[in-house]
């Protein structure tokens, strides 16, 4: 096995394909494992923070992005009780004087597209889909892995970017799934000419209730609206049918403010997804085989940071492995300490702000009363660590290499 076979990335998923275009950038070939019958997104929204396009630059893809990008001019907290407007960061002139770079949002699929069809174009790329991956073991100086059809693939290095339910975490870290948190998501997508709710068109906005929150904006320059649902439910773990999530929606939201209650009655109920979580790990890597994006790190989507995480993960890597010459491992342990804290404290972060959404009681009171003096200058500041974005050094911080 030469160390200029093509890598195995198992994965199609943002976090995969990043790292074959930022690998292919330097010359390095890959082959993308798909489990899936083509490789494509969920058809719903995404935002990104001026973080992600430190590495869209790099890997050439923000003009591809930004063609069917829209940028909000603000993104709001609200409450969902009152409806009052409790925190508003400015995305408009100044936050892009501030952090150099929009803060976007954008159809997955698009986004998908963009990077496939950059993928498509690149000679070292090999794209395999309806490659569900069943096993994988070390052997002779590589990495082979054996698909669900019975094919097999051999390549000098494994990288897992195969998601939440990540086979190759299971196997590398052993610490069962992700633990459900008690919340449940519903998301939807209508053309904007549908929407009846008295709400803002053009901002993304978060209302933040007990136990229980909404987010929406706008997308493909304003003719689609994007919902997403979230709220805790004892039938969490439970599948039920359309009606039964719309009678349990109408009782948990009964209290909240009238313009929620319209967006709900248009949420499309077919589909549910429980949220998990899963604590930060120090090690991600073992041998020839890493861990990347939510396989390795997947945050509570308080801050909508966890694809954003994947893509600059898959730069890193990238970067890190060219610079390895062939030692993969060295090239892995040292992505674990570049990625650590950044990862760790955005997974941490996304807790306490989950809780901070869905305060209740008095909590909620406290929770109103602080937010009341925060201006655009606090806002900004609060988020330059996660927002200046990630130096793709060679590298790590010796801060971090003390830790590892
Ligand atoms: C409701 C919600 C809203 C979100 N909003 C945002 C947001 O606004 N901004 C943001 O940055 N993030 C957001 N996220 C998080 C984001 O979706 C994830 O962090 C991101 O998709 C992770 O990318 P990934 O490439 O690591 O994994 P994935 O996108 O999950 O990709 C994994 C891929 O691996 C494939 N796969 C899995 N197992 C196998 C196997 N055995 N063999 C072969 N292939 C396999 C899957 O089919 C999939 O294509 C949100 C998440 C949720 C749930």
């Amino acid at each position: 096995m030469s160390s200029r076979d093509p890598i195995l990335i198992m994965g199609g998923g943002l976090g995969g394909l990043t790292t074959a275009l930022a690998l292919a950038q330097r010359g390095l070939p890959s082959r993308v494992l798909e489990g899936a019958p083509e490789f494509g997104a969920i058809g719903y929204g995404i935002q990104f923070g001026p973080n992600v396009f430190h590495v869209l630059d790099r890997i050439g893809l923000t003009g591809a992005v930004m063609d069917k990008a829209d940028c909000p001019p603000a993104v709001l907290m609200r409450d969902a009780l009152t409806g009052n407007e409790l925190a508003r960061i400015p995305t408009g002139a100044s936050f892009r004087a501030r952090f150099k770079h929009p803060y976007i949002i954008i159809h997955r699929i698009d986004l998908h597209n963009a990077l496939l069809d950059a993928c498509k174009y690149r000679q070292e790329i090999e794209l395999v889909p309806e490659a569900m991956v069943t096993s994988f073991e070390e052997r002779n100086g590589g990495v082979a892995l054996s698909a669900a059809d019975g094919r097999t693939f051999t390549g000098p290095a494994l990288v897992g970017a195969d998601g939440f339910r990540s086979l190759v975490r299971a196997k590398l870290v052993a610490d069962g799934e992700p633990r459900p948190i008690g919340y449940v998501a519903h998301r939807t997508i209508v053309p904007i000419s549908q929407l009846k709710a008295d709400v803002h068109r053009q901002e993304v906005v978060l209302w933040g209730g007990p136990g229980f929150h909404i987010v929406h904006y706008p997308l493909r320059h304003g003719t689609l609206f994007n919902v997403v649902a979230v709220f805790r439910t004892s039938t969490h773990g439970e599948r039920g049918d359309v009606e039964s999530y719309r009678a349990e929606l109408q009782h948990t939201y009964r209290d909240a403010h009238p313009a929620m209650r319209d967006l709900l009655a248009m949420m499309d109920l077919g589909r549910r997804w429980q949220v998990g979580d899963r604590d930060p790990i120090r090690h991600w890597s073992k041998g020839r085989v890493v861990l990347l994006g939510d396989a390795a790190h997947p945050p509570l989507q308080s801050f909508a940071q966890g694809a954003c995480m994947a893509i600059e993960d898959g730069l890193c890597l990238a970067e890190l492995i060219h610079a390895a010459g062939g030692d993969f491992a060295g090239a892995f342990r040292r992505f674990e300490a570049a990625r650590i804290l950044r990862t760790a404290r955005l997974q941490l972060e996304s807790r306490a702000l989950w809780e901070f959404y869905h305060a209740e009681g008095i909590a909620r009171d406290v929770r109103n009363e602080t937010v009341a003096d925060w201006d655009e200058a606090h806002m900004y500041r609060c988020l330059a660590w996660l927002y200046d974005g990630f130096q793709t050094s060679l590298e790590p911080s010796t801060q971090a290499q003390r830790r590892a």
